[in-house]
């Protein structure tokens, strides 16, 4: 079939926010004619692309982008690997099914950003968040849950009746005694608290988004890069369509709306020559828009995971052990609760202090109840290297509001697809002081507690690190976080709402253009990214339906 040239709207990028974006277009606008070019390929239907193992063995295929960040200073020099989705589907065909929403403050902060923009606080989001759950628990509150959207939302507990992790007592009862309050609903407004960890794996299988938002009547190339946008006019100028790698052009009579995702987006535009112009010049790219902000606020749930040697491994505790061979528990990630945690105040306005935050982003986050920590015990070893035979268990302990930002430009060949990513993780004294306080807290509850007394016996470091205890001193927990901290694969913020796009979401200073996925993101939202985005993606599309 002959590929069309001339369409109404170019999406460029079919991962979670393209897809999802055209599916809600299609709907609204079903006259309008909608194409998706997307870099990667179609998954197809592997088995590989469903299971939650099978995503992690798709790390480094052909599926993933698999960037390099520059040698990063404030992490012993060392250059991250971020796993980013090259497909359609993109992130959502490898990632971890984990839903939460972050607390209201963070949106209400987004607001803020565009001058009190009340679409984007939390109560302006709240409708779009509920369209997109169908949340499991029918009795649920329906002022915050939806009960009809295209993702089950369920705890992982709760998705079969087998998947009954043998630690989770435990483990509960060790939160409980370092003073960690339950929390019953996690998404009604605050994730502080205890609470059950939700995901969207139905049946063992993953949604990605070109699969929960059907793509029926849209037009879709996939193993199509995109190399630019085209610009006509000269007084402001107006996005026309698109270049394709191969030289082909691709025209848009009503708009281009780039969905490349955090580490793409900003490439693409300075490419385009929106960005800043200092940039531009030095790389003799024509001026189209100064946009100096363009890849300067990014930023990424900086993480540290650490393992732990099980007492007694023949109990049957973790997977790998026989007990646990049911497939149910291996349905979603292998975890069943959700630590999230503020800082005492003293250390937070301490660190604010350090990094000079003032005003209302320091009243802001001294607000109590802010969750600055979340932490996940997963029951398997998770990574290489870790035995995976049961006797072994994964923290994953993250920044739910890194305020460290880095920078994502153009690589030295400026038509490689792969950008040039400077993430300067871990630099400011809070994020330092979150990281060190979250660790500090998984040492006490999985060294220090009654309740897991009998169940873990010590920490298992990565090889060549001495073991880290609870009576490790904060400067030996930085210097392990400095050696092995990663990102969390949430990036987000490399072109901010109120900097980059306006409330519409058009890239400012040009006409015809839109970028709508996790680039847009002002500050960061505590939960895990995907739930914040969808209703992101779901206001867009209103947006842009109404004013078509
Ligand atoms: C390993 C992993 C685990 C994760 N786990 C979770 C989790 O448990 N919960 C959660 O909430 N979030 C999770 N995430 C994050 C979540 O998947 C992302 O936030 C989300 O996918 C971002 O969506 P996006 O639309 O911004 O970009 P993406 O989904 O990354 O889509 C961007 C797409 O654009 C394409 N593209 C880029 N440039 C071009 C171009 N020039 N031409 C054509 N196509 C282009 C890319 O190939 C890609 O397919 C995880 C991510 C990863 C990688």
């Amino acid at each position: 079939m002959e590929e069309p040239t001339v369409v109404d709207y170019i999406i460029v990028g079919g991962g979670l926010s393209g897809c999802a974006l055209a599916s809600l277009l299609r709907r609204s606008l079903p006259n309008s004619s909608i194409l998706v070019l997307e870099a990667g390929q179609d998954p197809g239907p592997e088995h590989d692309v469903v299971t939650i193992f099978g995503g992690f063995a798709l790390q480094g295929s052909a599926l993933d982008w698999h960037f390099q960040t520059a040698p990063t200073p404030s992490t012993a020099n060392r250059t991250h690997t971020l796993v980013h989705g090259k497909t359609l589907g993109g992130g959502t065909v490898l990632n971890y099914g984990g839903w939460s929403r972050g607390d209201d403050p963070d949106y209400d902060a987004w607001a803020a950003r565009l001058g009190g923009d009340a679409r984007w606080s939390y109560a302006g989001l709240l409708p779009y968040f509920k369209r997109t759950e169908s949340f499991y628990d029918t009795n649920a509150s329906a002022e915050k849950h939806g009960f009809d959207g295209p993702f089950k939302v369920i705890p992982t507990n709760a998705s079969h009746a087998s998947r009954k992790y043998p630690l989770r007592g435990p483990l509960e009862q060790a939160w409980k005694e370092v003073g960690l309050r339950r929390n019953l609903d996690p998404f009604a407004n605050r994730l502080a608290g205890l609470s059950d960890f939700y995901e969207i794996w139905e049946d063992g299988k993953r949604r990605p988004s070109h699969l929960a938002y059907p793509l029926d009547g849209v037009s879709v190339r996939t193993s199509t890069p995109v190399s630019q946008i085209l610009f006509e006019g000269d007084g402001t100028p107006k996005a026309t369509g698109v270049k394709l790698s191969n030289g082909q052009a691709v025209n848009a009579r009503k708009q281009v709306i780039i969905s490349g995702g955090t580490l793409q987006t900003p490439r693409l535009l300075l490419r385009s020559g929106v960005g800043d112009p200092s940039v531009l010049s030095e790389r003799n790219i024509p001026l189209v828009q100064a946009l100096p902000s363009v890849g300067q606020q990014y930023y990424d749930h900086f993480a540290l995971y650490q393992w732990f040697k099980i007492k007694d491994p023949s109990r049957g505790l973790a997977l790998g052990h026989p007990n646990l061979s049911d497939p149910a528990f291996v349905a979603g990630m292998p975890t069943d609760v959700s630590a999230n945690e503020g800082l005492p105040r003293d250390i937070l306005a301490k660190a604010l202090d350090e990094d000079g935050v003032v005003g209302a982003e320091r009243e802001a986050l001294l607000q109590p109840g802010r969750v600055f920590v979340e932490t996940l015990i997963v029951y398997h070893a998770l990574a290489p290297g870790f035995p995976s035979d049961g006797s072994v268990v994964c923290a994953s302990t993250l920044l739910t509001l890194p305020s460290s930002r880095g920078r994502i430009s153009l690589s030295q060949d400026i038509e490689s697809p792969t950008p040039h990513i400077e993430p300067n993780y871990f630099t400011t004294a809070l994020d330092r002081a979150a990281l060190i306080h979250g660790v500090r807290r998984v040492l006490k509850v999985m060294l220090g507690t009654e309740a897991l007394k009998d169940y873990i016996e010590t920490e298992l470091p990565p090889p060549g690190l001495a073991p880290l205890t609870i009576e490790s001193s904060d400067k030996e927990i930085e210097e392990r976080i400095r050696a092995v901290g990663v990102a969390h694969h949430h990036a987000m913020g490399s072109c901010p709402m109120g900097k980059v796009v306006d409330g519409d979401l058009r890239v400012k200073g040009v006409q015809n253009l839109r970028i709508c996925d996790a680039s847009v993101f002002p500050n960061p939202v505590g939960g895990h990214p995907m739930a914040s985005l969808y209703g992101v993606v779901e206001q867009a599309a209103d947006i842009i339906a109404a004013s078509a």
